[in-house]
């Protein structure tokens, strides 16, 4: 029982698969086109492929991914996006920095996703007008996309699904990603599809939406050097596109290989008395976390620290109380009391593909020891 766990890992990503991930970074040096060549190209046709969507566009982050997909679809300046605050602190970030305000909504205790009651709620209660909708599918699982997009809508929101750790999940027989008017991911390493350092995607089934993230990533250029409208700088670049061309092959292998570890810390803490995830039904999760929940969370965290098995909070402050944000961000009337319980109860165990069985067990038996 030596040595430490990590609670993910992205270089056993790289170390798996050194050879291919080699070649890719090769192929790009000798070829002399490191911005917006056919890697990049390339990658956006197979990512969109692998999801079922009609196109993508790469870009330099996940946060960029929901700024550039905000402002492509053109809301009311100042008018508000509701998402949640459970979430990365990204999400909202991207709201303000798109010129728009977030309105922060309440997560459903099971999922831990986008309550739609509180959606209802604040569209009842409006601060103001609401022109957008942002569900997280938090861990690698939907949210409630069924009832999400009926309010949208019947009260003409643009649906924007944050797909940063949900890669590859499904909801019913269809990708999450193309559900919305537009879908945001990230690749940050150590997500389930990750570069080796930034990037994101945006993916649409709508052209026009598409011609105008192209446009938005690059100044707002229709030509090169002549800008229609005001854009920015953000681009995949193509080493990061050659090594996400490599890992994408492996995505589906690589979360089912989550899944079953998934299922191992299931069946090994089953009677230990700790909330474990929660499936929704009809949903394929695909567990970018492992994540359980009790009251003693702070006891059991310090515990497994010493024991060597690194753990993680995913979150450990919900965003609307902040330093940043409490106190001036519109919440639903009703407050966030389950993203605040969620806050206080989360820890998310070791979980990447390469971890092996003996970890798992040595997982599993460290947290009943502790418990
Ligand atoms: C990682 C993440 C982001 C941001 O992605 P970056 O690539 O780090 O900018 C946005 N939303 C969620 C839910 C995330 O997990």
């Amino acid at each position: 029982m030596t040595g430490k766990i990590p609670q993910t890992d992205p270089r056993e990503s790289y170390l798996a698969r050194r050879a291919e991930i080699d070649r890719a970074i090769s192929r790009v040096l000798e070829g002399g086109r490191y911005i917006l060549g056919e890697e990049v190209a390339g990658f956006e046709r197979e990512f969109a492929s692998a999801i079922g969507q009609a196109h993508g566009i790469g870009v330099a982050s996940g946060t960029d991914a929901l700024v550039l997909g905000l402002k492509a679809l053109d809301l009311p300046p100042g008018s508000y996006v509701a998402t949640v605050s459970h979430t990365a602190v990204a999400t909202v970030a991207a709201i303000e920095l798109a010129g728009l305000k977030p309105l922060l909504l309440d997560i459903e205790r099971d999922f831990m996703t986008l309550d739609p009651n509180s959606l209802i709620r604040c569209l009842e209660k409006p601060p103001g007008k609401i022109s957008a909708v942002i569900p997280v599918h938090l861990y690698g699982q939907a949210a409630d996309l069924d009832a999400i997009l009926s309010l949208a809508k019947s009260h003409g929101l643009k649906l924007i699904e944050d797909c940063a750790q949900c890669h590859g999940a499904a909801l019913g027989p269809r990708r999450l990603g193309h559900f919305g008017d537009l879908s945001c991911f990230s690749f940050y390493p150590t997500k389930n599809l990750g570069a080796f350092g930034d990037g994101g995607a945006v993916l649409t089934g709508n052209p026009g939406l598409a011609a105008r993230l192209k446009a938005l990533r690059e100044y707002g250029w229709r030509e090169r050097y002549v800008s229609d409208f005001a854009g920015m700088n953000s681009r995949l670049d193509e080493l990061q596109a050659a090594v996400l061309r490599v890992k994408l092959k492996h995505l589906d292998s690589d979360n089912a290989r989550r899944a079953s570890i998934a299922l191992a810390y299931d069946r090994g803490l089953k009677d230990s008395g700790l909330t474990l995830p929660v499936r929704r039904p009809g949903a394929t999760h695909v567990f970018h976390q492992y994540v359980l929940r009790t009251p003693k969370r702070d006891a059991l965290h310090a515990a497994l620290d010493q024991q060597g098995i690194g753990t993680g909070i995913h979150y450990p402050v919900p965003v609307h109380l902040q330093g940043a944000y409490r106190g001036r961000i519109a919440v639903d009337p009703a407050g966030l009391s389950e993203s605040e319980r969620a806050a206080r109860e989360v820890l998310s165990l070791p979980i990447f593909p390469e971890l092996n069985e003996e970890s798992i067990a040595r997982v599993i038996a460290a947290v009943r020891q502790a418990l």
